[in-house]
C-alpha cells in the first residue's frame, strides 16, 4: 500500500509542473471602454435630453445622460 502511494505521489509532483506550465487564457487583445453613452444627451444648455438618432445628439455641448435625466427634446422626443 505505501508504495502505490509512493507512486500516487510521485506522479502527482511529475504532473504538478505541467499543470503550472498551461497556457494562461490571453487577455482579450482590446479591452472594452467603459459605456459611457448611455444612449441620450443632455445639453449643459436647456437640460434637454435628445436620443441618439437626433441631430443635436452629441452635437451640442453636453453630457450622456439616462432616459430619465433632463426635459424631452420636441423634436426627438428625447
Ligand atoms: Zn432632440
Amino acid at each position: 500500500m505505501k508504495k502505490l502511494l509512493l507512486t500516487a505521489l510521485v506522479a502527482a509532483l511529475t504532473f504538478s509542473p505541467v499543470l503550472a506550465a498551461e497556457p494562461t487564457p490571453a487577455p482579450s487583445p482590446s479591452p472594452t471602454p467603459a459605456a459611457q453613452e448611455a444612449g441620450f444627451w443632455l445639453t449643459e444648455k436647456g437640460g434637454k435630453r435628445h436620443n441618439s438618432k437626433c441631430r443635436y445628439y452629441q452635437k451640442t455641448k453636453g453630457k450622456p445622460c439616462e432616459a430619465t435625466e433632463g426635459i424631452a427634446c420636441k423634436v426627438c422626443g428625447g
